[in-house]
């Protein structure tokens, strides 16, 4: 629900952000104002200037108490170190406030050239916005082994399925695809198609199908048209939705809303251009039509629909003209279009409409309310088999195995396989594989790890094997393999039987 201040202005907080987005939100700012619609803004900062001023989140507090004041967000770009320091003050924005959806949507536009021009693109990315390989948890497992942990949630997927689906309904679409690696990841991507698969029947309404990742990034360049709506994981949908930008002219039309059931924050797919930054040619659709989403959610679907009109009758005038932002004519030409010059035609052009270009009848989407109960799937039965333990070693499998082997003798648990990188090298079976200094050595329960089982691993059992193991060979980190309701709750290494 939107907050209003006593002169029943909503409040917004705004973000200028990095690179282009001050430009971006000015013109935004602008035309929004020139709708009527009564917002007001509380200007706040996140990325490269709070960095600077030594705040490792990028996100100060003031901005933190802002937002949640507001409950409502608008911003630019926010750029981020690559590689190296700290972390994406976007994604600390979207995580803090538990923005779980990311909703994507572009289509073909008036006068804006590809080479999909007249298919029709009409599709949206719903993408899982917080959980994924995006939540961040990496570490170090020897000088040459990273790790990132790919975390996938029943009640993540739950949410964003279901938002998916209900995001459709807002918006009269007629079929949701799933997209997932659940060919390779079973578990965690696995979980996304499972979980999709439920829920999918309460929407007899729309049509529902799954696609492998892979497949829907090559479909979406050969006919793209035949897609509606995608829901997809955090890194898959951060993909694809780059991908689909580019079928409609590129990131400049590509917007996007953040929302959770608290907050939402509105910003442009794009990141913040830098090297664009400061010189007034950035096109900025992308932000406004976040903009223009921003104002839906707020139920101001009358303005929302006059600057849509707008954007869409000023593409057609500009193409008509001959003119355009840098994106779509070229930088630098007699006939680029500046940032504000654009923003000044949208203006002027309120109240105008496309005749070829309609714009949808959108509704109020209803997002989830999901138990908030920390174990949201409760199982009956779950019971520890073995255990994972990853070692660091330079020795080769042929001699790492015996040792193992020998050191487990007389405790609770007995060598399975050991495996590098995912692949079983221990016993060997004849793989050529290029080993690291990272091994997986997977201990199982000497007595009871079959199916049908009840006996349990102990911590009793399993400390003083850790410290046996890992006097000779160091542990860099432990997983519990686990029976849960019956199901083994691990998958095996490339190899193992
Ligand atoms: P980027 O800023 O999105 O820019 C990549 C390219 O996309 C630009 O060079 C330009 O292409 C085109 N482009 C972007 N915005 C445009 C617009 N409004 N109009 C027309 N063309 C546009 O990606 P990046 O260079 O990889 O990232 C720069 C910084 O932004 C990084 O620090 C990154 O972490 C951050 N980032 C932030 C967000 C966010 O705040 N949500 C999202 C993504 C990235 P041409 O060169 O072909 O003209």
């Amino acid at each position: 629900m939107p907050v209003k201040d006593a002169h029943g202005r909503t409040l917004v907080t705004l973000i200028p952000g990095d690179g282009v987005g001050p430009e971006c939100i000015e013109a935004t700012r602008r035309i929004i104002e020139a709708s009527g619609v009564k917002l007001a803004f509380d200007i706040q900062h996140a990325g490269e200037s709070v960095f600077k001023r030594g705040i490792p989140s990028g996100v100060p507090q003031e901005t933190i108490d802002s937002i949640r004041k507001t409950r409502l967000v608008l911003k630019g770009p926010l750029g981020t170190p690559v590689g190296y320091g700290e972390k994406s003050a976007n994604v600390t924005l979207r995580k803090l406030f538990e923005t779980y959806a990311n909703i994507r949507p572009v289509r073909e536009l008036p006068g804006v050239k590809t080479p999909y021009s007249g298919r029709g693109i009409d599709l949206v990315v719903v993408r899982e916005n917080v959980e994924d390989l995006y939540a961040g948890i990496e570490h170090m497992q020897t000088a040459g082994v990273a790790q990132c942990l790919k975390l996938i949630s029943a009640k993540g997927c739950e949410k964003i399925v279901r938002t998916a689906f209900e995001f459709a309904r807002s918006e009269g679409r007629k079929s949701v695809a799933c997209a997932t690696k659940s060919n390779i990841m079973k578990m965690t991507e696995g979980m996304l198609k499972r979980t999709f698969e439920r829920i999918a029947p309460e929407y007899p309404d729309i049509q529902a199908w799954h696609v492998i990742i892979d497949n829907a990034a090559h479909q979406l360049v050969k006919k793209p048209e035949q897609f509606d709506v995608i829901v997809t994981t955090n890194m898959n949908g951060d993909i694809i939705s780059d991908l689909t930008s580019a079928l409609v002219g590129g990131l400049g039309f590509a917007p996007s809303a953040n929302l959770g059931n608290e907050v939402a924050i509105f910003e442009a797919v794009h990141g913040s251009a830098p090297k664009y930054a400061g010189k007034n040619c950035i096109n900025p659709t992308a932000v406004l039509m976040s903009g223009v989403a921003m104002l839906r959610y707020i139920d101001e679907f009358e303005a929302a629909q006059a600057i849509e009109h707008s954007v869409l009758y000023t593409l057609e005038q500009c193409a008509k003209d001959g003119v355009g932002t840098g994106d779509v004519v070229g930088y630098d030409k007699p006939n680029t279009l500046s940032t504000s010059a654009f923003a000044d035609k949208v203006i002027k052009n309120l109240g105008n409409r496309s005749e070829k270009y309609r714009v949808r009848d959108y509704r109020q989407i209803k997002l989830p309310q999901i138990s908030s109960e920390p174990a949201f799937v409760k199982a009956k039965t779950q019971r520890v088999v073995g255990v994972d333990i990853f070692v660091q070693s330079n020795q080769q499998p042929a001699d790492l195995g015996p040792s193992v082997e020998s050191l487990l003798d007389g405790t609770a648990l007995k060598l399975k396989m050991i495996s590098n990188r995912g692949t079983k090298v221990y016993p060997s079976a004849g793989a050529i594989t290029d080993c690291v200094d990272q091994y997986r050595c997977r201990c199982m329960l000497r007595s009871g790890a079959e199916k049908g089982a009840t006996a349990t691993l102990s911590d009793a059992d399993l400390l003083p094997v850790l410290a046996k193991v890992g006097a000779k060979h160091p542990w860099v980190h432990i997983e519990k393999l686990q029976e849960i309701d019956g199901a083994e709750g691990f998958t095996k290494a490339q190899g193992e039987d």
